[in-house]
């Protein structure tokens, strides 16, 4: 086993140490609840969980049946680390305990090739939508080597986020009017190795995830500025709690927050709007982050409404398997923010932004990300959100001209195959939209006749 395997036993076995099995964490665990798991058998689970600790040291990690279900029921929300009397992270004692679970009772081939082929699909879409999206001089800038940058802030943004790389152009175009000299590093190349780690392929993960995390120590920077929810996640969980970086962590919003007096000085005159926060918890202080910086902008007014921001710590991801709640909370938040006379949704995480933004097509509502608003009040930003066209299914003619210039930018062709599983990718993921028809046929019209005649 090697060194970085060995210290993530040894954190489960801590928590495993500490825990006094009182069973508060999976009593108030919402996706245990959502899956049927009975809370009445809250000490029995957290018992099997210790003994699954004890035993994955020796190499027997298969888990008992009532604990398996709650590892396959978690969606990473956090609720269970709020919970604890003992301060115990269980969502990272539980990530760890899932992961060995996979370990143990399959094969590290299959391992591997479940997670190369989850990866594989992620790189070819991130890799479309982005040379769709941004011209090649921007997407060699953010693609370029972690360990060459020179800047003492980098601002990380790991792989998704380039599916709405309007939000990177937002970040950079804040950051720079707060004359900060930052670098810009993600793409897959920089990826935080997710999908190694959870279908327990550590190998490969150590040479991804746990590469990066290094990789940005190298850099030399001091303070390394994440945006992915599920990066920060990792990068917290399964690489600072290893071993103590050489850098500071914190989300770009808890940056920002923190920064706050600094960052209203460039503040400019705003329209007058009415917003709500799709909110979610579990990732740090990033949802006070956001609030506090909504209520800095001038003009603006931020409606709080109560919301099912505990469920998961961001839409789709883990999330995605509970499809009918994450389409209740989408509706309800919409149908909420109307009724309470909002004009427009503000969503956290690139993942929201994306199940939200086709929002536009059936209700009275805005959906912008903060970062839209923040690089907006300093007079910057204002980048086209193409995706939002995208989802909104109304007429794609913009989105499809800007599609040609930055696709020919790139030296990147669309084929129909492409083009069919983007609208699988970008269709399928729950969310609100103004349906795929309008997307497909524009985009298989701009991707031309088939190659197979
Ligand atoms: S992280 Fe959330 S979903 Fe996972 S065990 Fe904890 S409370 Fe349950
Ligand atoms: S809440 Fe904390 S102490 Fe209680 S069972 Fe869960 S991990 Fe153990």
């Amino acid at each position: 086993m090697s060194a970085y395997a060995d210290r993530l036993e040894a954190l489960a076995a801590d928590a495993a140490d500490r825990c006094t099995e009182c069973g508060k964490c999976f009593e108030v665990c919402p996706t245990a609840r959502e899956t049927g798991l009975d809370a009445g058998e809250a000490r029995t689970r957290v018992g099997e969980l210790i003994v699954l600790t004890r035993r994955a040291s020796e190499g027997a990690g298969a888990a008992a049946e009532g604990l398996q279900g709650w590892l396959n029921a978690c969606d990473g929300s956090a609720q269970c680390n709020a919970a604890c009397p003992e301060d115990i992270n269980v969502r990272q004692w539980i990530t760890i305990a899932k992961m060995k679970t996979v370990e143990a009772t399959r094969p590290l081939e299959a391992s591997a090739g479940a997670a190369a082929s989850r990866f594989r699909h992620m790189a070819q879409a991130v890799r479309l939508l982005a040379s769709m999206q941004l011209p090649s001089d921007t997407l060699k800038k953010i693609l370029a080597p972690a360990e060459k940058r020179t800047a003492d802030v980098i601002f990380y943004t790991g792989c998704n986020v380039l599916r709405t790389p309007h939000i990177v152009l937002n970040v950079m175009d804040i950051l720079d009017g707060m004359r900060l000299d930052f670098d810009v590093v993600g793409g897959t190349a920089h990826c935080c190795g997710v999908y190694q780690f959870q279908e327990a392929d550590l190998p490969t993960y150590e040479k991804i995830g746990h590469r990066t995390f290094n990789r940005l120590g190298q850099s030399g920077a001091s303070q390394i500025l994440t945006w992915c929810p599920t990066c920060t996640k990792n990068f917290d969980e399964l690489e600072k709690d290893v071993a103590a970086p050489s850098f500071g962590l914190d989300h770009v919003s808890e940056f920002l927050a923190a920064n706050i007096d600094e960052l209203k000085k460039y503040f400019v005159d705003q329209p007058k709007r009415c917003v709500v926060i799709h909110e979610h918890q579990g990732i740090g202080a990033t949802l006070d982050s956001m609030r506090r910086l909504m209520r800095a902008v001038p003009n603006l007014e931020l409606i709080e409404l109560p919301q099912d921001s505990g469920f998961s710590y961001a839409c789709g991801g883990q999330a995605a398997k509970f499809k009918d709640r994450e389409k209740a909370i989408h509706r309800g938040l919409a149908e909420a923010a109307v009724a309470a006379g909002a004009d427009t949704i503000v969503t956290m995480y690139h993942s929201c932004h994306r199940a939200l933004a086709g929002a536009e097509a059936i209700y009275p509502l805005k959906v912008v990300n903060f970062t839209d608003v923040i690089a907006e009040a300093m007079g910057r930003g204002g980048h086209p959100d193409y995706y939002r066209l995208y989802k909104a299914g109304g007429p794609m003619d913009e989105a499809v001209s800007a599609a040609a210039k930055f696709l020919a930018n790139n030296g990147v062709k669309l084929d129909q195959n492409s083009v069919q599983s983007l609208t699988a990718d970008i269709f399928n993921e729950t969310g609100l939209d103004g349906g795929r028809e309008a997307f497909a046929t524009a985009f298989a019209e701009l991707a031309g006749p088939s190659q197979r005649g």
